[in-house]
């Protein structure tokens, strides 16, 4: 069984449509596929249908941007009720945060860049939850830059002059409002040093206590030392270890299936969650 847990479609910054991301991981061999947009749901209904045109076991979830003392920090939800109240109003929140933070980039890079928020919207699908990488895709689109992750290197990296943060719920919130909304919270890419600073393991521990369940261990973004400190943390508090590819279509280099999950640990999601996997 080949199971990635982590991907990305045009609701939120991947290129790949539900459809297309279903078919993908069908040709790629993938048994199970999880969708796991930016702080939306809005995909899920397209994904569950293409589930079953394809052939492929589907994980519903969702990917929140919290932040943990100052540092960003990624939690997935795995399989939790897409209509708990208090699940739906942390993502509202986001999406709204998340619009006017777009618009704050959009006229800051107007200093020195041709770019408009039409030009932004352009790069945008319709539902979608709007980020950094569509502002990137209209500086591609409009032959100023060469690709997304130049453009994160040189232009809108945390540090820039034209970088603007968006509200993010505090992570052990998050994890709890995760927890209650019946999902299974797994910390993803937890060791990304090449994305800032990470947290050390006391505050994973915090989020143990919160209702954290597991990390996401086998992430391109985590280096070699980094995935021996996680694991190490993992054994001590019998946390999942998963493995994902963090797949965003063309947007990033990350292809289906580079990392993957046991299949024991995905039947232990399996079991925990709220929402079924759809299984063709
Ligand atoms: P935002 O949530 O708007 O702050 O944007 C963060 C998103 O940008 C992440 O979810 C990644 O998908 C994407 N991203 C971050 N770094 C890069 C990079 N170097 N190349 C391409 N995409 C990136
Ligand atoms: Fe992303
Ligand atoms: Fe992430
Ligand atoms: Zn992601």
């Amino acid at each position: 069984m080949r199971i990635d847990l982590h991907t990305h479609t045009t609701f939120s910054d991947g290129t790949d449509t539900p459809t297309e991301l279903l078919t993908h991981a069908r040709t790629e061999g993938l048994d199970v596929v999880a969708i796991m947009d930016h702080d939306s749901t809005s995909g899920w209904d397209e994904a569950e249908q293409a589930a079953h045109t394809n052939g492929v076991a589907l994980v519903r979830g969702t990917e929140t941007s919290a932040r943990y003392n100052g540092v960003s920090v990624h939690l997935l939800s795995y399989l939790h009720d897409p209509h708990h109240q208090a699940y739906v109003a942390q993502n509202e929140k986001a999406q709204d945060a998340r619009v006017s933070r777009a618009y704050r980039i959009v006229e800051a890079l107007k200093a020195d860049f041709n770019i408009t928020w039409e030009d932004v919207l352009a790069q945008t699908s319709e539902g979608a939850t709007i980020g950094r990488p569509h502002i990137a895709d209209a500086l591609v689109a409009t032959g100023q830059m060469p690709d997304r992750p130049s453009v994160f290197e040189e232009i809108l990296c945390s540090g820039s002059k034209y970088y603007v943060a968006h509200y993010a719920p505090d992570a052990l919130e998050a994890i709890q409002t995760i927890r209650a909304a019946g999902g299974v919270a797994v910390f993803a890419h937890p060791g990304a040093t090449t994305r800032g600073r990470v947290v050390p393991d006391a505050a994973v521990e915090a989020m143990v206590e919160a209702g954290l369940q597991g990390l996401e261990i086998h992430h391109r973004d985590n280096p070699t030392e980094q995935q021996a400190r996680l694991t190490e943390l993992a054994r001590k508090h019998d946390l999942l270890i998963t493995g994902s590819s963090d797949y965003h279509g063309d947007g990033k280099p990350n292809r289906l299936g580079e990392n993957t999950t046991h299949p024991e640990v995905f039947r232990a999601i399996e079991e925990l969650g709220v929402t079924p996997v759809v299984r063709p």
